[in-house]
């Protein structure tokens, strides 16, 4: 029995060949010196949404936190596991990045479930629903938003108020607020269309997201 499976293994051929070979001594110098991204991405863990495809990225170029529905929970230090926190505060702090990127996509299936909480809360699926209650904010404002909206209406709707609650929530990490208010991070607000392969930025200052 082979210790992985055998797809993967090619897969992996592939890679040494036609990726790591040709870049060999970009790996090396990585290697060696270290890493040095200027862009965090926090985006869904979600197979059809990779930060790295879509925009093209080398290795060492960015800094990706992946997680259900791409959220970040607000600042507190009373838990015991931040895997989020603990990643943004790596990227701020040491890797100095100066952009901080929060994608959502479409028909993101833990937005789906945040939509569906009640439901979602009856089944074994504990984890997930517990951490789409980051969310319970932006689904009451979406839902008084749309008030007679299809499903769809509202999933594409909290796709991108989930987005914003993230952004919200990094701006209570003290560290973010200061290295924000000196101009050293900049946050930005994007939703990927699977479909299409639209990429769309949110402009704060109107509250609407914008096709690059
Ligand atoms: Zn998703």
């Amino acid at each position: 029995m082979s210790l992985l499976p055998d797809h993967l293994t090619d897969r992996y051929r592939r890679f040494r060949f036609r990726h790591y070979a040709p870049n060999q001594d970009r790996y090396e110098e990585l290697a060696e010196r270290g890493q040095a991204p200027d862009v965090m991405v926090v985006s869904c863990c979600d197979s059809r949404v990779d930060p790295e495809t879509i925009f093209s990225a080398m290795p060492g170029e960015l800094f990706v936190v992946r997680n259900v529905a791409n959220l970040v929970p607000p600042f507190e230090t009373t838990g015991r596991y931040h895997g989020v926190s603990a990643a943004l505060e790596f990227a701020a702090l040491n890797l100095r990045v100066r952009h901080i990127i929060v994608m959502g996509h479409s028909s993101c299936g833990g937005i789906r479930a945040c939509l569906e909480h009640d439901a979602a809360r009856q089944t074994e699926a504990q984890f997930i629903s517990n951490w789409m209650t980051l969310l319970d904010g932006a689904r009451e404002a979406v839902n008084q938003e749309n008030t007679g909206g299809s499903v769809g209406d509202l999933t594409s709707a909290l796709e991108r108020e989930g987005v914003k609650t993230s952004l919200a929530n990094l701006r209570t990490f003290p560290c973010i607020q200061i290295l924000e208010s000196k101009g050293r991070v900049a946050l930005y607000g994007t939703h990927f269309d699977i479909a299409s392969g639209a990429l769309s930025v949110l402009n704060e200052g109107t509250g609407k997201f914008v096709e690059v």
